[in-house]
């Protein structure tokens, strides 16, 4: 057995459930990339605030902030504010501070751009809908039903997950 990613809460049993989260407009990077390591994490630039407080309440979400005044506000208790403007360091960051257990087998299983979980997709049909060169070379495909876009491991998608490999793999001590 590996040794586990990330360190265990303090009492494992307390919440096995995996944290929601709510990035804030300035993080939306980090939300992409959280996103990738398959946590639930809503963005919505369009929100102001006071509105992005009452959602994150709404639907027990974290939010994720490098706002202190946002912090401030009286429903924002439940917030994580992030202290890096380096993406990879936020990342650690969250990962620490929720503790967080990241399954490596289960990188890319949601939707980068809406946070909808992706779900498998028959080759033959997505070969009609991609670059001929992706449908020659790639035979796994994974869709996203709320926003209609097709996955595979195209080059950028391994770079980001070499990447998101380096993240886990240097820790999370903080
Ligand atoms: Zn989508």
């Amino acid at each position: 057995m590996p040794p586990p990613l990330t360190r265990a809460p303090e009492a494992a049993s307390a919440d096995p459930a995996p944290p929601r989260l709510f990035a804030d407009a300035m993080l939306g990077a980090l939300a992409r990339w959280l996103r990738a390591l398959d946590l639930d994490v809503a963005y919505d630039p369009a929100l102001d605030d006071p509105e992005l407080v009452e959602v994150a309440v709404a639907e027990g979400r974290t939010i994720l902030t490098r706002d202190r005044r946002l912090v401030l506000r009286r429903k924002a208790r439940n917030h994580l504010l992030i202290r890096s403007d380096e993406v990879d360091e936020q990342v650690r960051e969250v990962l620490a501070a929720l503790a967080v257990r990241i399954d490596p087998a289960r990188l890319f299983r949601r939707c980068l751009v809406c946070n909808h979980p992706l779900e498998p997709f028959p080759a033959e049909l997505a070969r009609e809908r991609v670059p001929p060169f992706v449908a020659r070379t790639q035979s796994e495909f994974r869709h996203c039903p709320a926003c209609d876009r097709l996955y595979w491991r195209a080059t950028h998608v391994e770079r980001m997950r070499r990447r998101l490999e380096e993240i886990l793999a240097t820790g999370t001590e903080l």
